[in-house]
């Protein structure tokens, strides 16, 4: 009997033995494509001999000292390369170990910065209905992921959470996508306006959603009017590229292709790439000098924050990736594309397929004409994820709450190494998965 605590405990599940490329194999000796990168982490693939090697030498030289004594080398350079990369004006690297954490630390920072500015009535924070920022009290309080959040309710911070930018479910008949951006956008000031300027502190929201709902990209324009309404209302903008982040949409960072920068970033999987726990969170110059100029003290902290070896692993996964890595997402992102329309595009099933890069959804209904998604006591995705499974694919097929609809749909993240004919076996794998279902 194992005595591991499972996370799902009626489950049996495989021992992973070993990694090689875009290949997770079990101690059967089972091959399984990885075809979600676990949950959007494992951007190299398995078994990286730069990075292991980089781990290796880390370890060697130094493993861990603590960051109330200390900065390391891996720590200070990766914080440069990031800030170098980032697009705005963000300056300063807040390593954690993972993105629950980047959230929560992001959500005490803004805090603290208003606390620091003195209008300590800025409390309130505002989310999308259709999110997912972590488990970890204050990030599961700012999602808005209904199915999560429901057993731990009341939850002890308030949030309130506004419409999702959810073209396929949102958009109505007569509007443009840009128009419906905008108005779904607005609902940002009008809560901002409800609750009073004076109380609200941020806005959280990942640029493409990835978990609740399935690789959904903003519509042109809607980012850039969320920045005018935070600017406007001196409401702090935090974005949650910890699953779409590290290039996983086509560029390093997501939101470069919304043209907006926010206030805070907070970044994860793809940093470390699986290779270590490493997650971080970025801010602006102004933030992180109201700490400095006032109380001096970021009033946060974790044991293993800026891990140097956590620090080392994600220093080299970041210069392969920004050393022509990223370049690959959008070319195989498109193939990718084009081969789950043509497998996909006309299943009875399948009512959307959409995404950026190298970060794909497939959105499962029962009726393809009305959008209505299967009953979810029918637990589709729980059946696509086993059926993709015992064909020797990995996949992320989840449930997600959309405006009350409970629905289905399959995410697809794999390794940025992925040639062509591993497109087709993820395409060839899925279409068998949905053969044995439907
Ligand atoms: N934010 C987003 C957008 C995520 O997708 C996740 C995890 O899936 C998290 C935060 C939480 O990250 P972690 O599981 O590393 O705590």
């Amino acid at each position: 009997m194992s005595h591991v605590f499972p996370r799902h405990t009626k489950a049996n599940p495989p021992v992973a033995a070993s990694g090689d490329g875009c290949y997770i194999i079990d101690k059967n000796g089972k091959k399984y494509f990885d075809g979600s990168g676990g949950a959007a982490v494992s951007c190299l693939g398995h078994s990286d001999p730069d990075v292991t090697q980089a781990i290796k030498d880390q370890v060697d030289r130094i493993a861990f000292a603590h960051t109330g004594f200390f900065t390391t080398e891996p720590a200070e350079e990766l914080a440069d390369l990031l800030v170098a990369r980032a697009p705005g004006n963000l300056d300063r690297v807040y390593f954690v170990s993972g993105g629950s954490e980047a959230v929560e630390a992001a959500l005490k920072l803004a805090r603290q910065y208003f606390l620091e500015k003195g209008e300590p009535s800025r409390h309130r924070v505002i989310a999308r209905r259709q999110s997912y920022h972590g488990n970890t009290l204050g990030a599961l309080a700012t999602g808005g992921n209904q199915w999560r959040r429901e057993p731990f309710s009341p939850l002890m911070i308030e949030t309130s959470h506004i419409a999702p930018c959810f073209e396929y479910r949102g958009r109505r008949e007569a509007e443009t996508a840009f128009e419906y951006g905008q108005r779904v956008a607005g609902e940002l000031e009008t809560e901002i306006l409800r609750l009073g300027p004076e109380n609200v502190m941020a806005f959280v929201a990942e640029p493409v959603v990835g978990a609740t709902a399935g690789a959904v990209p903003p519509v042109e324009g809607y980012f850039k009017r969320i920045r005018e309404i935070c600017d406007t209302y001196g409401v702090l903008l935090i974005l949650d590229e910890v699953m779409c982040g590290m290039g996983r949409t086509g560029t390093l960072f997501a939101h470069e292709q919304d043209g907006v920068s926010p206030d805070i970033l907070c970044i994860a999987k793809g940093l470390g790439a699986g290779y270590q726990p490493i997650g971080a969170m970025l801010c602006t110059d102004e933030i992180y000098r109201s700490i400095e100029d006032g109380t001096g003290f970021f009033q946060h902290g974790h044991t293993y924050i800026g891990h140097p070896t956590a620090c080392a692993a994600a220093l080299t996964v970041f210069k392969k990736l920004d050393g022509g890595l990223v370049e690959r997402v959008s070319p195989m992102g498109d193939k990718l594309e084009q081969e789950l329309n043509d497998a996909f595009g006309q299943h009875p099933h399948v009512g959307d397929i959409r995404g950026r890069g190298l970060f794909r959804g497939i959105e499962i209904v029962e009726d393809r004409s009305t959008k209505t998604p299967f009953d979810p006591a029918r637990g589709i995705n729980k059946s696509v994820k086993k059926a993709a499974f015992d064909a020797g694919l990995i996949c992320y097929p989840m449930g997600g709450t959309v405006d009350g609809v409970r629905g289905d749909h399959v995410l697809l993240a794999p390794p940025f190494i992925i040639e062509d004919s591993h497109v087709t076996e993820i395409v060839d794998k899925l279409d068998r998965a949905f053969r044995s279902v439907f």
